[in-house]
C-alpha cells in the first residue's frame, strides 16, 4: 500500500506491527476499521456474529452483493482489497461465549469496543483492565442525537466503569434520556415489548462518532503522534452533540478527563486474581 500522501502526518510503519482487536463491525465499527486501515493498521482480530441484512444498507458500508454474509467477511474482503498485506483473524462469534476473545485481547495493542450493548461494553472493559490493554469504547445515542467516545489508557486514566461511577457521583443521569422517545420507539418498547429497541440515526451522524473514535485510536497506536495533527489532550471522555441540547450548541462536544476511581475494580486490580473475581461477580 502506498502511503506517500500521508507520510508527512504519520509513520505507517509504526502501525503495521500493531494488532487491533475490534468488537462490533456494524455501522459504527466498520468505518473505524476502514479509517485505521487507510492509515496503516494491517493486523486485525475481528469479532462480530452478525450477518449483513438489507436494513443495514442505510448505514453500513457493505454492498448489496454482500447481503447474507457475515459483517466480518464483508470487512475482511474490503481490508484485503485495500491492503493485500492485511493479516486478519476472523471470529464471527459472540465474545461472551468466545474462547478466543480473551487470548486475542491479551495480545493486542489496542481494543476497539464498538458494540451497541452496554453489558458487552462493560465485559470488554473488564478484560482490557485485567490485561492492561488500551481500549477505546464508543456508542451512538438513540436517534444519533449524539454519541460518546471513551479512551481507557492503563496507568493514566480511569477505565470505562470509572466513567460510569463518576457519572453516578455527579448525577449526570442517563444522557440518552435527554431526548424524548420517538413514536416508533414508544410503539416498539411499550407496545411490542422490545425493551432494547433504540431508534437508529443517519449514516452521517454515526460516521462522525466513528471518525472521532478512529482519531482517538490512532493517537494511542502511534509511538510518538505528531502534536500538530494529534494535539495533546488530557481528556479521555468526549461527548459529541449533533443537535443542540439546552445550553449546548449543535455539532459541539464536551470533554472530560476521568481519573481512576478508588472504588472501581481497576484501582484494586493488583493482580489477575482480583480482576478475575470481579468478572465472576458480573456473571
Ligand atoms: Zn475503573
Amino acid at each position: 500500500m502506498d502511503f506517500d500522501r500521508i507520510q508527512y502526518i504519520l509513520a505507517p510503519e509504526e502501525l503495521e506491527k500493531k494488532r487491533v482487536v475490534v468488537i462490533g463491525l456494524g455501522s459504527g465499527g466498520a468505518p473505524v476499521v476502514q479509517h485505521l486501515a487507510m492509515s496503516g493498521v494491517r493486523k486485525w482480530s475481528l469479532f462480530d456474529p452478525d450477518l449483513l441484512d438489507e436494513v443495514n444498507l442505510v448505514k453500513h458500508p457493505g454492498m448489496r452483493k454482500d447481503l447474507g454474509k457475515t459483517k466480518i467477511a464483508v470487512i475482511a474482503e474490503w481490508l484485503m482489497d485495500r491492503n493485500p498485506d492485511s493479516e486478519i483473524r476472523e471470529f464471527p462469534e459472540d465474545i461472551l461465549d468466545s474462547t478466543d476473545f480473551e487470548r486475542e485481547a491479551r495480545n493486542a495493542h489496542l481494543i476497539i469496543s464498538a458494540t451497541d450493548t452496554l453489558s458487552v461494553r462493560q465485559f470488554i472493559n473488564r478484560i482490557a483492565v485485567r490485561h492492561g490493554i488500551p481500549c477505546v469504547t464508543a456508542s451512538v445515542f438513540r436517534t444519533a442525537f449524539g454519541g460518546e467516545v471513551y479512551s481507557y489508557i492503563p496507568g493514566k486514566t480511569g477505565c470505562y466503569q470509572c466513567m460510569n461511577i463518576v457519572s453516578g457521583k455527579l448525577g449526570w443521569g442517563n444522557i440518552e434520556n435527554q431526548v424524548e422517545m420517538t413514536e416508533d420507539e414508544q410503539d416498539r418498547i411499550y407496545g411490542l415489548g422490545q425493551e432494547d429497541y433504540r431508534a437508529s440515526g443517519l449514516s452521517m451522524d454515526i460516521a462522525i462518532i466513528s471518525a472521532i473514535m478512529a482519531k482517538r485510536a490512532l493517537s494511542l497506536l502511534l509511538d510518538s503522534p505528531n502534536p500538530v495533527y494529534f494535539p495533546q489532550d488530557s481528556s479521555n471522555y468526549l461527548i459529541f452533540y449533533m443537535r443542540g441540547m439546552g445550553s449546548i450548541p449543535s455539532l459541539s462536544s464536551l470533554k472530560y478527563a476521568i481519573p481512576a476511581q478508588k472504588d472501581c475494580f481497576c484501582s484494586f486490580n493488583d493482580g489477575e486474581e482480583s480482576a478475575a473475581n470481579e468478572i465472576s461477580d458480573l456473571e
